[in-house]
């Protein structure tokens, strides 16, 4: 093992903005963070590790694996769009990519409150 010097803003998530927690040796077996495969963001475990699913998204969970979670919901996004345009009108039951009422709130959330980003 090596021992690395690594400084505290080097561990804070890029999509809520909360600090990564290194639970520390002896338990490093315990995910604590990911690097988004799409957008190469370093997020915490909670905003890690989201795949893009079935259906439209499993091309894309094949070429990016795992993905952060302003990814999912981008991907997400255009995936509603996809199944919108070709099952929408004579669908019979809900658009199964549309974000529910927790993914809106929390995503409003981030984006507000979230890291700051210079974009
Ligand atoms: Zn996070
Ligand atoms: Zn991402």
């Amino acid at each position: 093992m090596q021992e690395l010097s690594k400084s505290d803003d080097d561990q804070i998530c890029e999509v809520c903005g909360d600090r990564i927690v290194d639970n520390g040796p002896g338990i490093s077996w315990i995910i604590h963070d990911w690097t988004c495969g799409r957008c190469g963001k370093h997020v915490c475990f909670g905003c890690g590790g989201h795949s893009p699913g079935l259906g439209y998204g499993k091309e894309d969970s094949e070429k990016y694996g795992d993905i952060c979670l302003e990814c999912y919901w981008e991907l997400r996004e255009s995936y509603a769009g996809k199944w919108e345009s070709e099952f929408g009108n004579d669908a019979s039951f809900d658009n199964p990519y549309e974000l529910g009422e927790d993914d809106r709130e929390l995503r409003e959330r981030i984006r507000k409150g979230g890291a700051e980003s210079d974009d």
